[in-house]
């Protein structure tokens, strides 16, 4: 079965949960102390999709986001990203939409975009519509879901559907 590498690198507000939703779908616990971030890192997750295996390398912004210059590093060669903000902080909402447009002109070309809304298991401090999200998600033509990083909702789905977009290899390409 023909393995492929892709890059997927994650983008979003410092405190969103980044590493909490990679260390949930890699490790399946919630535990930061078990990520050895300290600045850029990847982590790797091999999931299988129809005849090809998709090897997930995962690149964290470890809280360098503020670095902007930087951003091109993580996103440069990625097949998809994944944007997350924070349900219940409106202002991370903004900072996905600003992601999203440096994707649009700076990022690779036919790059998958995620959006994933996290800490869905907080409901009841909601500031941002599931709504204005899943509109947001389908004028742009990006997956949408909401995720419990904490509860492991919706994570193994987020990866799931980037795998689905994700264009299978032409047969002359495989290995
Ligand atoms: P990052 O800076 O975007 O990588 O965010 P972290 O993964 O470090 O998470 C920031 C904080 O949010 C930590 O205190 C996490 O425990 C918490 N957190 C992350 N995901 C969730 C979630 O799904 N639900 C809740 N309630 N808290 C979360």
């Amino acid at each position: 079965m023909a393995i492929r590498e892709l890059k997927v690198c994650l983008l979003g507000d410092t405190g969103v949960g980044k590493s909490s939703i990679v260390c949930r779908f890699v490790q399946d616990i919630f535990d930061l102390n078990a990520l050895p971030t300290i600045g850029a890192s990847f982590m790797t997750k091999t999931v299988s999709c129809g005849n090809e295996l998709h090897k997930f390398l995962i690149w964290d912004t470890a809280g360098q986001e503020r670095f902007h210059s930087l951003a091109p590093m993580y996103y440069r060669g990625s097949a998809a990203a994944v944007i997350v903000y924070d349900i219940t902080n409106e202002e991370s909402f903004y900072t996905l939409k600003k992601w999203v447009k440096e994707l649009k002109e700076h990022g690779p070309e036919n790059i998958v975009v995620a959006i994933a809304g996290n800490k869905c298991d907080l409901s009841d401090m909601r500031e941002v519509p599931v709504k204005d999200a899943l509109e947001y998600a389908k004028t742009i033509n990006g997956i949408f879901v909401e995720t419990s990083a904490k509860n492991a909702i919706n994570v193994a789905e987020l990866f799931d559907g980037i795998s689905q977009q994700i264009p299978p290899l032409d047969p002359s390409e495989r290995y």
